[in-house]
């Protein structure tokens, strides 16, 4: 499972959800450039990998050699999202080397971010919404200037043909009509019943993931077989190629434990066995000593509308150990917060555990993480080995944080703060509270307090995620502001806090609206609660005048005029929330949830939709890769590797187009 960004990231003004978490700022040298271009609904970023120079030699050519193993699966990616993809791609590429017309023409324009899209995508559909592109340029141009097939200009142009890479429209064949390369010649029905058989046969305790690596197929005599993915089988040439680089690796491993890891990786991409592959799951799951950690193979299933076939990605990581010490400080001292917490006593644990988050940064993303990409990762994704064995949650902080850098100069910030005062406060602190809330809802938040006995934790239903949440975030803003977090030295001074207050409520009261469409309620349980919070802490500010919502040339504005007060505020909420929780008032979860947490004033949320346009922010983003580069002696032995971000997005493109493309153009 992945934890995604799918929309928008809007920085400092929105705290980050549960799953979206921290984010390292040591080091950061301001000449670093995390914004790269801009086309279509898109815009790139580049993300630092600092600390890879501090590592060891041994470690520095592990990730050499993974990162090889991540780029060489690219070109799956691209056939399993649609037959013609690496045929449309090449000839793309090679009318955009060879032109030689005018390139700031119109139609070499829109040719160009045509272009630039299906490589974002892996393929000629939207990576998000999954629709076909509609290009901007015409057919007659592309025939005159590309080497380019009827077939293959029917593909591109013709509307009606391979619409949606995934259909998920209830009462449609979904098999035969997504436009993915997962099923050949058979329809849904077909597929479903072929692996209802396989589940029959099976072992019904320890499932395998059926299906999860192939192709489902239709040969010309009505059989239905399964075209494996495998060294010897389809993609054969990338995955050889990948085993080639995960073999160089394996003498740099960290442990016993991570060889055994990637030699079961490379057994299961020569055999295809899905045993073999749930072994590996084990493995990787128990193997959490390393400081290096990497995924590498057929993983999600997001592009399969019967959920079953699982695009091929590959993440090569490690970990953070300054954001990962900041959270160890947490849960070390969790105890205390929770014998001084605002709740009442009978609601408190005795004896409680923090939990230390595991924060790792990003070596390489590639295949469906690539460029567009997860915040977290929650693998592994097989049901009875979580529940057997665990599984890693890790979130990825130079990620996060490359989004929330990107994000600066974006016009949310000047548009939305009330003054130069709350502008200078979130530039200042913004980052470091916001890294410190999250640390604060996930490692104490969530695990404090307790049920009286005989409470079903089930009772509140479908208000149970948004209190949960809420108790989570009010644990984190009342502690904020507390001056012990300054005595720890996880905050500057007692002034930072503030930045977080101004945050939390310009997100529940303002901001987070733009997130939804005019005419709907807030849904998402984070979202709930962040308005929940917000606006309960308004209404019962209001006879003491805590924060005001000021009126600017017709533009809504949140004032705050006593941060005590509103810790004060957050503080008896939170005591509220808790015996909500602690005695499972359904009830009162409603009522408070109902009344403040649901509803949208449409006047106001008109208005902030319109100052939010005005911005002409991208709603999609995703990421150049840094490149490694082995830097080796006469003998051939590496003695460094460097890292380098200069690399421009169609640069990276082209490059890994031309020396990690090894899969024929049509995979049959
Ligand atoms: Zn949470």
């Amino acid at each position: 499972m992945k934890h995604k960004i799918q929309t928008i990231m809007i920085s400092a003004l929105i705290a980050s959800s549960c799953s979206n978490m921290n984010t390292p700022q040591a080091n950061q040298q301001p000449a670093f450039e995390y914004s790269n271009e801009r086309f279509a609904d898109l815009q790139m970023l580049r993300y630092r990998v600092d600390g890879f120079e501090n590592l060891t030699l041994k470690q520095k050519t592990f990730i050499y050699y993974l990162q090889e193993a991540a780029l060489y699966g690219r070109d799956i990616l691209f056939d399993q999202n649609g037959k013609y993809n690496l045929r449309i791609r090449k000839m793309l590429e090679d009318t955009y080397l060879n032109y030689q017309g005018d390139r700031e023409d119109k139609e070499f324009k829109a040719f160009e971010t045509y272009l630039k899209r299906v490589w974002f995508s892996n393929g000629i559909h939207h990576h998000y919404a999954s629709e076909k592109f509609v290009p901007e340029f015409s057919r007659e141009w592309l025939m005159e200037n590309a080497n380019c097939t009827d077939e293959i200009a029917e593909i591109i142009f013709n509307p009606e043909l391979m619409k949606k890479r995934v259909n998920l429209a209830e009462g449609d064949d979904l098999v035969l009509t997504s436009a993915n390369n997962y099923y050949e010649n058979v329809t849904q029905a077909e597929a479903e019943e072929f692996y209802k058989k396989q589940k029959e046969a099976g072992d019904s305790k320890h499932p395998v993931m059926y299906g999860m690596n192939s192709r489902l197929s239709k040969t010309e005599d009505g059989n239905i077989i399964e075209k494996k993915w495998t060294t010897e089988g389809l993609y054969g040439s990338a995955l050889r190629k990948i085993v080639e680089n995960l073999k160089l690796a394996r003498p740099y491993a960290e442990d016993e434990q991570q060889k055994k890891v990637i030699d079961l990786i490379v057994s299961y991409y020569e055999t295809g066995d899905l045993s073999t592959f749930d072994q590996y799951s084990i493995a990787w799951v128990e193997n959490t000593e390393p400081l290096i950690d990497l995924v590498n193979g057929f993983i999600e299933c997001y592009g399969d509308p019967l959920g079953l076939k699982c695009s091929w990605e590959s993440i090569v990581n490690f970990k953070d150990l300054e954001a990962t010490k900041r959270t160890e400080t947490l849960s070390k001292n969790a105890q205390w917060f929770e014998d001084n917490s605002p709740v009442a006593p009978e609601f408190k644990k005795k004896e409680v555990k923090g939990i230390s988050a595991k924060v790792i940064k990003a070596a390489i993303l590639a295949g469906d993480l690539y460029p567009s990409t997860a915040i977290g990762i929650n693998l592994p994704n097989s049901n009875w080995v979580r529940a057997e064995h665990g599984s890693k949650s890790v979130t990825i902080g130079n990620l996060t944080d490359a989004y929330n850098q990107a994000a600066k100069g974006n016009g949310m910030l000047q548009e939305f703060a009330y003054g130069p005062e709350e502008i200078e406060l979130i530039e200042k602190y913004g980052d470091s509270t916001d890294d410190l809330h999250t640390d604060l809802h996930e490692c104490l938040g969530h695990g404090s307090g307790r049920l009286l006995d005989g409470v079903d934790g089930d009772s509140l239903k479908a208000y149970g995620s948004t209190i949960e949440e809420a108790r989570a975030d009010l644990f984190a803003l009342y502690y904020l502001a507390d001056p012990k977090l300054v005595e720890m030295e996880l905050l500057p001074n007692n002034e930072a806090y503030k930045a977080s207050y101004i945050g939390q409520m310009q997100n529940g009261l303002l901001t987070q609206l733009v997130r939804i469409n005019l005419g709907s309620n807030i849904e998402e349980a984070h979202m709930r609660n962040r308005a929940l919070i917000a606006r309960w802490a308004y209404e019962h500010g209001k006879k003491d005048n805590v924060m005001e919502l000021v009126k600017r040339n017709g533009k809504t504005y949140v004032k705050i005029n006593d941060y005590q007060k509103l810790r004060g505020l957050f503080g008896e909420l939170l005591a509220e929330i808790q015996r909500i929780k602690s005695t499972g008032d359904f009830a009162g979860a409603q009522a408070i949830v109902e009344n403040y947490g649901v509803k949208i004033d449409p006047e106001l949320h008109q208005e902030i939709l319109e100052r939010y346009k005005k911005l002409d922010i991208a709603p999609y983003k995703g990421f150049i890769n840094p490149v490694y580069t082995a830097i080796r002696d006469k003998q051939g032995n590496i003695t460094d590797v460097t890292i380098s971000y200069e690399e421009g997005y169609a640069e990276q493109m082209l490059r890994y187009s031309r020396d990690y493309s090894v899969l024929p153009l049509i995979n049959e």
